[in-house]
């Protein structure tokens, strides 16, 4: 079967790889659309996202919808012909984390397409896959792979909306509206949030935030545009950190009120970056992480997408056969052309 695999940055190759026998409680997928994320964008350019580097050959990919084509033995769950999303993670399930329903945080975490570990944890865009039976996850079989595989991105903003806490009346900023921060302003609406503004760098993205449904969408440099809003709203109540950019924290920290909640979503650059941290203390905030998302997001998500209570479609612009993965990844940081680029198989 045929797999796509970074060899070094820009350096994606098709290989052909043999298929292994399953194991008890395995099941194998076949590969039928995959989004490509921010972090497959990082390791295709850079070789890296942030701290993780890429040292041995990587399959990419981890927000994933196929096919269930063989289930093993004890494999519980699933069935042949199921169209399913996949929880791209597996945890070890007695941690404390695990323990406490913070599995997201497991230290014995295998998360597909990553390279926080060695060896790497390979990833999604292949044609058959090796999973867990309770990584799957059955979805009806008219809700579209490419909408399905959906589930991944939006179980990330769920996340982060709950980490924020309750969200109801709260004025949101969101700092950087690429897919995620798309989909946190979607998340954010269904929670109930009051008055949402988004910022960005990209003229394209803010005129999908405001058909999405922001509030306002101003233009980072717009700074007395934003300081306008944000007076009139005595400050934002949450700001969710979706870009990444240390310039944004830098933004975050000054427009968020007294008291209020910056939730770093976006994956700041790895080593030290600089912060105007004296406000953590002066402005006593809740400066507060999420990190990928816990299962019971990720079952909430599969629910949300199935019964269009938030509604995925309008995000996918592009899709590209496994094939061409490299052209769809360099599609997919194109911000003015893409949103969700998917690969399907
Ligand atoms: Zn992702
Ligand atoms: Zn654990």
């Amino acid at each position: 079967m045929r797999a796509a695999v970074l060899h070094a940055a820009k350096d994606i190759r098709i290989e052909q790889h043999p298929v292994e026998p399953l194991a008890a409680g395995q099941v194998r997928v076949q590969f039928r659309a995959g989004g490509i994320c921010g972090s497959d964008i990082h390791y295709y350019s850079q070789g890296r996202n942030g701290d993780f580097v890429v040292v041995e050959p990587l399959v990419l990919g981890h927000e994933i919808a196929g096919d269930v084509v063989e289930v093993g033995s004890a494999a519980t769950g699933a069935r042949v012909g199921d169209r399913v999303a996949l929880y791209p993670a597996r945890t070890c399930g007695t941690c404390s984390y695990c323990r406490e329903g913070r599995d997201n945080l497991c230290p014995e975490t295998f998360f597909m397409g990553s390279a926080s570990k060695r060896p790497h944890m390979q990833g999604g865009f292949q044609e058959l896959l090796t999973v867990n039976a309770d990584q799957c996850y059955a979805v009806p079989a008219d809700l579209e792979h490419v909408y399905a595989a959906f589930a991944e991105p939006l179980a990330v903003c769920l996340h982060a909306i709950n980490r924020a806490g309750d969200l109801k009346g709260r004025s949101v900023l969101v700092t950087g509206v690429g897919p995620i921060g798309l989909i946190l302003m979607m998340a954010a609406r269904w929670s109930g949030a009051g008055t949402i503004v988004v910022t960005d760098l990209v003229d394209e993205a803010l005129a999908a935030a405001r058909r999405l449904g922001a509030d306002e969408a101003i233009r980072v440099g717009d700074a007395d545009r934003l300081t306008a809003v944000s007076q009139g709203l005595g400050g934002f109540d949450v700001v969710l950190e979706a870009s990444g950019s240390p310039a944004a924290v830098d933004t975050a920290m000054e427009h968020v009120r007294r008291g209020g909640i910056i939730l770093q979503v976006g994956g700041l650059p790895g080593g030290t970056v600089p912060i105007p941290a004296f406000r953590i203390m002066a402005k006593e905030l809740d400066v507060r992480g999420s990190m990928r998302f816990t299962r019971a997001a990720f079952e909430t998500s599969v629910r949300l997408i199935t019964t269009g209570e938030i509604d995925v479609r309008p995000l996918l612009t592009d899709q590209q056969p496994l094939d061409n993965v490299a052209a769809a990844i360099e599609l997919a940081s194109d911000r003015r052309r893409a949103i969700k680029v998917m690969v399907t198989g």
